[in-house]
């Protein structure tokens, strides 16, 4: 496993690679676990070689506190991603990827941006789309792989890829959860023992109200959702939302030609937590 911190040295790497040699990518932040290597094994059947990145974007992160936080566990990032065959790991400072302008480029994602985490994490998109953007254009990948437990940014990523027309394919993949139904996240490492306990409630909060929009409109279920959370001693909802895929817009009833997600976030303490789950 090659591990490059250096655009330059990486350019001449993919440079090098034969005529025809498939890249899959996937882009992380690192503090691995079973959730991005999910991608990782997927690209890695998908494509002769595989490009992970990890690097925490400054960028995209609205609160100071939640990026000072974010676990790093670049040894045993390193040993797990060999351990699965990555053939090559791109670990950037933020000088190298930004120089010395830290800043984020303006976005239109068609009003994609403006929904749920776009609402709550003001510039989190411009964040990611100047990052994937550059790392895309480093890594020249055929495959790019996502998780959709951050739904919204594939949409987000799909909308850049067609306006910018892209040379890349979007894959997207599924949710991988602990076995007590928590979407796996970096961010879990955070929780405190009283609130990993009692994180399960998120996911079997959006299974009941999958349930609930069988028969009530989305207005019904969200309140529904709201309440379950009123008075719940650890966790604080930011936001639940049902939408449309596609467009991200919400909605009030089901139509059967559409397909619908709810989308939820969470805070336990200054942790927050994010899942979905397709209705
Ligand atoms: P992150 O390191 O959190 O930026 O995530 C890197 C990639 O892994 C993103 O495409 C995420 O959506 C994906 N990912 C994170 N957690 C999970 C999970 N539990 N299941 C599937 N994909 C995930």
């Amino acid at each position: 496993m090659l591990i490059f911190t250096e655009i330059k040295s990486l350019q001449q790497k993919i440079k090098s690679l034969k005529n025809g040699t498939t890249i899959g990518f996937v882009p992380t932040m690192g503090a691995l676990h079973e959730g991005h290597l999910s991608l990782v094994e997927k690209a890695k059947k998908e494509n002769d070689i595989v490009v992970v990145s990890i690097f925490v974007n400054p960028t995209q992160f609205d609160n100071a506190d939640d990026l000072i936080n974010y676990p790093k566990t670049i040894e045993k990032d390193l040993s797990l991603l060999k351990s699965f065959n990555c053939d090559i790991v791109f670990t950037p400072t933020p000088e190298e990827i930004y120089a010395d302008d830290i800043q984020s480029q303006s976005f239109d994602f068609d009003g994609l941006e403006f929904q749920m985490e776009g609402k709550f994490r003001a510039g989190h998109f411009n964040g990611v789309g100047t990052i994937v953007e550059r790392l895309f254009e480093v890594v020249k990948p055929h495959k790019a792989y996502f998780g959709e437990k951050d739904f919204q940014q594939i949409q987000i990523i799909r909308k850049m890829v067609e306006k910018r027309n892209l040379p890349v394919q979007i894959i997207s993949c599924p949710i991988h959860r602990e076995k007590d139904g928590l979407a796996m996240s970096s961010r879990n490492t955070r929780l405190t023992t009283a609130q990993r306990a009692a994180a399960p409630f998120i996911y079997e909060t959006l299974k009941k109200a999958k349930t609930l929009f069988g028969t009530k409109n989305a207005s019904e279920v969200i309140k529904w959702v709201e309440n379950e959370f009123k008075n719940h001693p650890l966790f604080n909802l930011e936001y639940v939302e049902i939408a449309d895929e596609e467009t991200l817009l919400p909605v009030e009833t089901k139509n059967p030609t559409k397909k619908y997600r709810a989308f939820i976030a969470v805070f336990a303490g200054k942790v927050r937590l994010i899942d979905n789950i397709s209705l």
